[in-house]
């Protein structure tokens, strides 16, 4: 018998609603999470000049030094934090940042709070590492966690709470007194407080970043290239804590994947020193999201606004059909593919990606305008 928690893990909504893209022609994809801006070309280069010293060794665990110095020194201008390179742990993107710091704080039946509506990444993490994930909707209190919320659902067994702003799949971020009220709250009680910050470069206004408040061992800010720089396919992350947690975690992180990729880390270090400002690709995401926002609000569809990121969130504008139905529907009527709120456990909206030109999306509005007449 195999392990019963990898046996409980559901077959993604994502990859079922791709799978099912695949038997028509021509779809126009708007699942997918990663930009399609391409990657700064500088950053092909040093990886290019990289391989062709034609020694690709193991990298040290955790990364190398010139990028962790980087990493820390980005946050350290941009919010006056005070990390350095031993506050570093460079992952195999930030999907195995995540999954090394679950293993190494929960115990088996400890709690995770997790804010809905959530990236599906965060449950199975948990699961595998024998916690329990407790969802926390947040749809009533726009998108955003409250401590009453907290509140009314800590428990002895409460570990720690995943935050994730700007939020996949909202776009909603918390401001400053906002995000400082839960921090301290957490830290009363307790509990650890991961935030996931993987958008945090592409946030159309104010940016709000918890390595503000890092005083704590309790805080571990989880970041990575995949979405900022567009290198998805370099699986480049990283996580930043207090130095002794850090060397925890980066026990897991050995035993997992012995070290990330050495050139993508020469490329992360050229991001770092070159294309640091992500200001014109936020303007991009910006811009595709209001030209949707306004268009799809004419036609009577409730837009959450999005702070940062790469999406747009909309309410299911068809009352008596579920999310899912919608979106299987829209996919085989109309040959566009969407992802339902239901795969951010979170039934009533549908996530568009706007990783598609404007013209593009103009089509995608021009099929919903004929799907929602029929
Ligand atoms: N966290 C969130 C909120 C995401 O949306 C994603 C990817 O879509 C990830 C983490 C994983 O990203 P990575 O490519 O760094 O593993």
């Amino acid at each position: 018998m195999l392990n019963e928690n990898v046996l409980n893990i559901k077959e993604s909504l994502i990859r079922k609603i791709s799978n099912e893209s695949r038997k028509y022609e021509n779809v126009l994809n708007l699942t997918i999470g990663e930009p399609d801006l391409p990657t700064p070309i500088g950053i092909t280069q040093a990886c290019i000049e990289y391989m062709q010293k034609n020694k690709i060794n193991y990298s040290p665990t955790g990364g190398i030094v010139e990028l962790k110095e980087e990493i820390a020194t980005y946050y350290n201008e941009k919010y006056g934090s005070i990390y350095n390179e031993n506050n570093v742990l460079v992952c195999s993107g930030s999907t195995e940042a995540l999954s090394s710091t679950l293993r190494t704080i929960i115990r088996e039946g400890d709690e995770i709070l997790i804010p809905l509506p959530a990236y599906p990444g965060y449950e199975p993490l948990v699961q595998m590492s024998l916690g329990k994930s407790i969802f926390i909707d947040t749809t009533k209190k726009e998108f955003k966690i409250t401590i009453e919320d907290i509140e009314k659902n800590i428990t002895k067994k409460t570990k720690a709470i995943i935050l994730n702003y700007p939020n996949n799949p909202t776009g909603v971020c918390l401001n400053k007194l906002e995000l400082k009220k839960i921090v301290e709250y957490c830290l009363k009680k307790g509990i650890y407080i991961i935030s996931d910050e993987i958008y945090e470069a592409l946030s159309f206004s104010e940016n709000n970043s918890i390595s503000s408040y890092f005083n704590s061992n309790k805080i571990i800010l989880i970041g990575g290239f995949s979405k900022s720089h567009s290198m998805t396919g370099y699986r480049l992350g990283y996580l930043l804590g207090e130095k002794k947690l850090i060397e925890q975690i980066k026990k897991v992180s050995q035993f997992t994947i012995t070290s990330p990729n050495i050139i993508a880390q020469w490329g992360g270090v050229k991001a770092l020193k070159e294309y640091k400002n992500r200001e014109e690709m936020a303007i991009e995401y910006n811009k595709r999201f209001e030209f949707l926002k306004e268009k799809l609000e004419k036609l009577k569809i409730k837009v959450i606004k999005s702070q940062g990121g790469i999406y747009l969130y909309f309410k299911n504008p068809l009352k008596n059909k579920k999310s899912y139905d919608f979106v299987l529907e829209f996919l085989q009527e109309e040959h566009v593919a969407l992802v339902p709120g239901e795969a951010f456990k979170n039934e009533g909206y549908i996530r568009v990606s706007l990783v598609k030109s404007i013209c593009e999306l103009e089509i995608f509005v021009e099929k919903i305008k004929s799907f929602l007449k029929k």
